[in-house]
């Protein structure tokens, strides 16, 4: 099996099974569900990043400077003309796909510092704090869309860990083993520091955890879903509706 869909799967897999589960406590919007199922996937394939020369990667990358030009249109749309919103959409794209899509090629080693446990909290740090800043998201959202940044992420590393194998699906010596779930690099001290003092910078930047952390630990946000956790002695009751008494023919 290739590794990335592997990660695929198991990224929709946590994220479907969590997003549903969020959506059974009723307190969130859908289309909120909908958006913190897509981060908890990106999250998933995140890691890999590191390695900028598999094709999945390379196709995720276009799809990101693609996402981002529009992203610039929408926000500048009514601002300026056709041709300026093209300039700048063809200079956002040009820019992620060869400056940083290189200088990530020529920083990164696979498997190096951005395929760690601090890296997948810098991760869903900094989407947490793009969301509260930038899109306006309430405390708990913006925590929630974080923490789906990092559950993927934590995933992809747990199946690296189980499953040992490489991007192209060649099964790596044993001595890989212990090695995705890493907590930073001693070869690379500084770089490993630089990254403990992001996530430290990250989190005083953020909106307080608090209000996400009280709902999280609050059973009674839990009890729709633990009541609701197996089916009736009927299972999907109600799901199709009841056919009239009098249909013809019966
Ligand atoms: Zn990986």
């Amino acid at each position: 099996m290739a590794n990335f869909n592997v990660h695929l799967m198991g990224a929709v897999t946590v994220s479907g099974v969590t997003a549903t589960a969020l959506t059974m406590t009723g307190m969130f919007p859908h289309q909120a569900v909908i958006g913190y199922f897509v981060l908890g996937v990106i999250g998933g394939l995140l890691p890999d990043i590191d390695s900028p020369h598999s094709i999945p990667v390379r196709i995720a990358f276009m799809a990101v400077a693609v996402a981002a030009g529009f992203l610039l249109v929408f926000t500048f749309g009514r601002r300026y003309s056709l041709v300026e919103l093209l300039a700048l959409w063809l200079g956002c794209f040009l820019l992620l796909r060869y400056g940083v899509f290189a200088l990530l090629d020529r920083l990164t080693v696979h498997r190096g510092l951005i395929h760690s446990i601090p890296a997948g909290i810098g991760f869903g740090l900094a989407t947490t704090l793009v969301a509260y800043h930038a899109f306006n998201a309430s405390v708990i959202h913006a925590w929630l869309c974080g923490a789906f940044v990092t559950l993927g992420f934590i995933v992809h590393l747990l199946l690296d860990e189980f499953y040992s194998v490489d991007l192209l699906g060649k099964k790596l010596l044993k001595s890989s083993f212990g090695t995705a779930l890493s907590l930073g690099s001693l070869s690379q001290p500084i770089g490993t520091a630089a990254l403990y003092l992001t996530i430290v910078g990250l989190f005083l930047l953020c909106p307080s955890p608090r209000p996400f952390a009280e709902l999280i630990l609050d059973g009674a946000t839990y009890r729709g879903v633990t009541q609701r956790l197996l089916p009736g002695e009927v299972w999907f009751p109600n799901l199709l509706p009841r056919l009239p008494p009098d249909l013809p023919g019966r």
